[in-house]
């Protein structure tokens, strides 16, 4: 399975919750930066959350989801290479080193997987980059990965699948993390100055009466006539604007890709007063919009029902 930028990978988390589809062992792989970490503290909250509604885990503001954050959480344990050590080793080291917010050995994990959760439904071990650990490591922990009580999943984190050794690899589902493309892309900043007007555009027709979104509605599908790359690259522009405010309401907001201040704070604004379905919807429409548009539909018909239908705000 291969995932492109966050919101590919919360949605595929999203889906496999509501499904009950969860493996008992992913390997989450991708370049450095990419998120893998992040994304399987996302997991972990999402399985621990106490959101009533399942389609809101994790909402990164219970009790738990902030404890995982935070990795104190009792039952989310990350393991990792101590800076001081060559590998992730079986045992700890002799004498033991200084308390840390991770375990550097993977000893404890065999007894420790047998006890049920103190304070959440779901045991999390956290590997981070599992290319690091010993032989013997590995060995001792594919005893526990191959049959874990139900109660617990594993998450390890690799650049790739082959850097890992097999036997544990082919325990675990893979997960691709993949940037997002535009991130790599390098900006011209008149583009960006187009793609600011937009936004601006755009925040302020989500305060505008009815009136107002019809005019703007009118002004773009007469634009579309003679001009319809220049009203394409204001509905991607919104689009990509609507994207962003669901990493903001992930709480991954430094993945945003409008770095100027004033779009950032219209973003951190807005994502109070928007809920993320409605976010994630009006996302949607945008790029449903711009095929009708290439597909022919009446313009006028269709810009006038998006921007009648996008969210209002006070
Ligand atoms: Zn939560």
């Amino acid at each position: 399975m291969s995932l492109t930028g966050n919101p590919h990978a919360s949605a595929w988390l999203r889906a496999a919750l509501a499904n009950d589809r969860l493996a008992h062992a992913y390997l989450l792989t991708g370049p450095r930066g990419v998120g893998r970490r992040r994304f399987a503290l996302e997991i972990a909250s999402a399985l621990n959350c106490l959101a009533d509604r399942p389609e809101e885990r994790p909402d990164h503001t219970c009790q738990q989801c902030r404890m995982i954050e935070r990795t104190v959480h009792p039952d989310v344990r990350i393991v990792r290479r101590a800076p001081e050590r060559r590998a992730i080793h079986m045992r700890p080291p002799n004498p033991p080193g200084p308390q840390r917010e991770f375990a550097d050995n993977v000893e404890f994990i065999q007894a420790d997987a047998q006890l049920r959760p103190v304070l959440g439904r779901r045991k999390v071990y956290i590997i981070l980059n599992a290319e690091e650990l010993a032989q013997d490591a590995a060995d001792r922990l594919l005893k526990t990965i191959e049959e874990p009580p139900r109660f617990v999943i594993f998450l390890l984190t690799a650049v790739e699948r082959g850097a890992v050794f097999p036997t544990i690899a082919s325990r675990c589902q893979e997960i691709r993390l993949r940037p997002a493309p535009r991130a790599e892309q390098i900006r011209d900043p008149a583009v960006l100055e187009r793609e600011l007007g937009h936004t601006r555009q755009l925040v302020a027709v989500l305060s505008g009466t009815r009136l107002e979104r019809l005019l703007v509605a009118r002004g773009l599908s007469e634009r579309w006539t003679n001009q319809p790359e220049t009203v394409r690259e204001t509905l991607r522009a919104w689009m990509n604007w609507w994207r962003d405010m669901l990493l903001v309401q992930l709480g991954l907001g430094e993945r945003v890709s409008h770095l100027d201040p004033t779009a950032r704070s219209s973003l951190a604004a807005v994502a109070g007063q928007v809920s993320r379905v409605s976010a994630r919807d009006t996302a949607a429409r945008l790029q449903q919009t711009l095929a009708d548009l290439d597909a022919n539909v009446n313009p006028r018909l269709a810009l006038d029902l998006l921007l009648l239908k996008l969210p209002a705000i006070g």
